[in-house]
C-alpha cells in the first residue's frame, strides 16, 4: 500500500518535505482489531509537533494522521462491532487501558497507557490502517468522508474545550486563534448556547473576517482588548503571548482553557509580562485540555449532525501531505485540510 512515512524528526523550515511516499506492506489486524481502507485523513497542527519533536513518536518510521475516516475491510477476533463495510472514524485516542482510575471514571484521555493514533501507532496518512475495534467510532451517514475527518480531532477536542469552559447560555466566550478547531467551536457554541456572544482574537485578518462571517460579534488582534470582559476563553495558538493577553481579557472568576498539546518556545519571554493583579487575581483559572475520550468523539459527531455543522475543508492528495503541512505551518488556514486517499 501507499503511505506517507515519517523517518526522521526535524524542523520543517530546514526540511520542508519530512514525509516520504513509500510502498509499505498492508497492515495485518491483530486479535480485536479492524483493518480499515482509508478514505480521508485530516491534517492537524499536532502533526507538526510530532515532526518537529515537541511530541515525538516513540519509534520511527511512523505513519502520521489521527482524523481518519475509513471502511472496515477485515475484523479479527470476537468483536461484533463494527462490521465489515461499516464506515468508521479513528481519532487521536487509539487505545487506553480500560482499567485504571481514569479509564473507569470517564477520563480515558488521562490514562497513563494512552496511545495516540499516528504517534504511538500508525495512523491514516496511508491507504490502510488497523485500530482496536472498540476505538473505531461509527460515522453518521449524513456526513461526507471529508466533513467527518476534521470533526474527529479539531471538532472533538474543540468540543471538549468548550465543555471544560463550564459556560452556560448567555455567558460570553472568547476564541484565541481561529483555525481548524475554533471555527468548529464557534459553530457548536452557537447551537448549544444561542444567547452567548462570541469574540475572536486572531493575528490573521482573513481569519477575523471568516469569524465575523460565521457570527462572531467582534474580532480583533491577539493583543486587542475585547469590548467587554469575557467569562471564558479558549486558546488554540501554539505560542505564549495569546495566553497573557487572554488572561487580561477574562472577567472575574473567568476560565482560560488552553487547547494545545505543546507550546513553542519562540516567545516564552512574553510570560514575564504576567502581572498578578491584571492577569490572575479575582479567581481567574487556567485549564489545559489533554487528548479526547471516545465519548467526546461520539458526542461531537452527533452534535454536528443535529446542528447541521459542516466543517469547511480543503482537500489534498495523499502525496501532497507535505504541502498541506507546510501551509498549515505558515498559517495559510481557512477551515481544515483533509487528505483524500480512497473512495
Ligand atoms: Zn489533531
Ligand atoms: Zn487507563
Amino acid at each position: 500500500m501507499k503511505a506517507m512515512v515519517l523517518t526522521e524528526l526535524g524542523d520543517m523550515k530546514s526540511n520542508p518535505e519530512p514525509l516520504h511516499l513509500e510502498d509499505v506492506p498492508k497492515p495485518i489486524p491483530a486479535e480485536g482489531d479492524v483493518l480499515l481502507r482509508v478514505l480521508t485523513c485530516g491534517v492537524c497542527h499536532t502533526e507538526l509537533d510530532e515532526i518537529e519533536g515537541r511530541t515525538p513518536p516513540p519509534e520511527l518510521p511512523v505513519i502520521l494522521g489521527h482524523q481518519v475516516v475509513g471502511v472496515v475491510e477485515e475484523v479479527s477476533g470476537l468483536e461484533t462491532m463494527p462490521e465489515i463495510g461499516d464506515r468508521v472514524g479513528v481519532a487521536w485516542i487509539y487505545s487506553a487501558c480500560g482499567e485504571c482510575e481514569y479509564c473507569t471514571s470517564g477520563q480515558e484521555n488521562l490514562c497513563p497507557y494512552f496511545k495516540a493514533t499516528g504517534r504511538d501507532a500508525n495512523g491514516g496518512y496511508a491507504q490502510y490502517m488497523t485500530v482496536p475495534a472498540a476505538f473505531a467510532n461509527p460515522i453518521p451517514q449524513s456526513l461526507t468522508d471529508s466533513e467527518a475527518a476534521p470533526l474527529l480531532c479539531a471538532g472533538a477536542i474543540g468540543y471538549r474545550s468548550l465543555r471544560l469552559t463550564n459556560i452556560h447560555n448567555g455567558q460570553s466566550l472568547g476564541l484565541t486563534g481561529f483555525g481548524g478547531s475554533n471555527h468548529l467551536v464557534l459553530k457548536m457554541a452557537k447551537h448549544l448556547y444561542p444567547d452567548t456572544d462570541i469574540f475572536v482574537f486572531s493575528r490573521n485578518p482573513e481569519e477575523r473576517e471568516f469569524a465575523r462571517s460565521l457570527g462572531a460579534v467582534w474580532a480583533g488582534e491577539i493583543e486587542a482588548s475585547s469590548p467587554e470582559k469575557l467569562d471564558a476563553i479558549i486558546d488554540t495558538t501554539p505560542v505564549w503571548k495569546p495566553i497573557v493577553e487572554a488572561l487580561r481579557n477574562l472577567d472575574n472568576g473567568g476560565r482560560l482553557v488552553i487547547n494545545a498539546i505543546r507550546k513553542e518556545d519562540v516567545d516564552k519571554d512574553y510570560l514575564l509580562k504576567l502581572d498578578y493583579p491584571t492577569h490572575l487575581w479575582m479567581e481567574k483559572e487556567i485549564k489545559s485540555v489533554a487528548n479526547v475520550t471516545r465519548q467526546d468523539v461520539r458526542e461531537t459527531l452527533k452534535l454536528a449532525v443535529e446542528a447541521g455543522i459542516r466543517p469547511e475543508v480543503q482537500e489534498y492528495a495523499l502525496e501532497d501531505a507535505n504541502r498541506a503541512l507546510l501551509e498549515l505551518r505558515q498559517g495559510k488556514i481557512r477551515g481544515t485540510k483533509v487528505l483524500r486517499i480512497g473512495s
